[in-house]
């Protein structure tokens, strides 16, 4: 295999299934070799056989990033195993709606340290990585950072999952303009409704006083957003695409 990302490596979190897994497949068809970086260690099992299967190379890093110690492990062992870091994928989240009024506070306590903690761990592990990387040969290294139309749009209901969204949308942007002198892109892709197993974790109660809301609307294919990612990384050096929204056909 001689493509696009042939000679990369791309750790994505939340590789276990979603947008995760269908990024990491979709780079590891590039050529990338990848860091896939979850909990489940038997789902991440499976997508590495998938990549295997189509000729790609993968690593299999059984971790919780909400965990600072973990979270760089899993830098450290990408890098270590692959000899370099060119892409983070900070795709690893959860949304858990309700109104704040009746909410268990156990679940904000999840959201920050899933959405925004555990992004900000492997950044900032990964970091001194990708800028030795964009030195390289490639001229440059990629962080994607996996936000929301959730963080552009606040609604009733998600208002602890838009904060979280609406932070890492101003971490994205601050940590762009410190980096990017240095060949770091830093890219912030905002999916609107993806059919993934994220809606699975909301409390029944909740989730069926949405399901009319639910109920006609157009979701997103997790491979949607692993097509942007990749239309992203795989551009020339010069070009940044620093923020993307995609919204399914019909939305609002
Ligand atoms: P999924 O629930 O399918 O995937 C979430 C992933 O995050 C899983 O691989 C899960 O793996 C991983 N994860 C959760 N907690 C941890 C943790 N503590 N440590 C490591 N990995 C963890 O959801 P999606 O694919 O839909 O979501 C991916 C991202 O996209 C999220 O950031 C989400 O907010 C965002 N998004 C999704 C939208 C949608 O409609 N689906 C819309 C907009 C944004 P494991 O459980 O094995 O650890």
């Amino acid at each position: 295999m001689n493509t696009s990302l042939t000679g990369t490596t791309a750790l994505v979190t939340g590789a276990s299934g979603g947008i995760g897994a269908a990024t990491a497949l979709s780079l590891a068809a590039q050529g990338a070799s990848i860091g896939l970086v979850a909990r489940r260690k038997d789902r991440l099992d499976d997508i590495a056989e998938q990549i295997r299967a189509i000729g790609g190379t993968a690593l299999v890093i059984a971790a919780d990033i909400t965990d600072q110690t973990q979270a760089a492990a899993a830098v450290e062992q990408t890098v270590q195993t692959f000899g370099s870091l060119d892409i983070v994928v900070n795709n690893a989240g959860i949304m858990l709606l309700g109104p704040a009024e009746s909410a268990p506070v156990e679940e904000w306590d999840r959201m920050l340290a899933i959405n925004v903690q555990g992004l900000l761990y492997i950044t900032h592990a990964a970091l001194p990585h990708l800028l030795a990387a964009a030195d390289g040969e490639r001229g440059t290294a990629d962080i994607i950072n996996v936000s929301s139309l959730a963080g552009r749009v606040p609604i009733a209901g998600s208002a602890v999952y838009s904060l979280t969204k609406t932070g890492i949308n101003a971490f994205t942007e601050a940590l762009r303009q410190e980096v990017a002198g240095r060949h770091v892109r830093v890219s912030l892709i905002e999916p609107g409704p993806v059919a993934t197993e994220l809606f699975t974790h909301i409390r029944p109660e909740i989730l069926e006083a949405s399901q009319e809301a639910f109920a006609n609307a157009t979701l997103l294919h997790a491979e949607d957003i692993a097509d942007t990612i990749t239309y992203v990384v795989t551009r020339p050096a010069r070009v940044v695409m620093s923020e993307i929204l995609v919204r399914p056909d019909g939305s609002q």
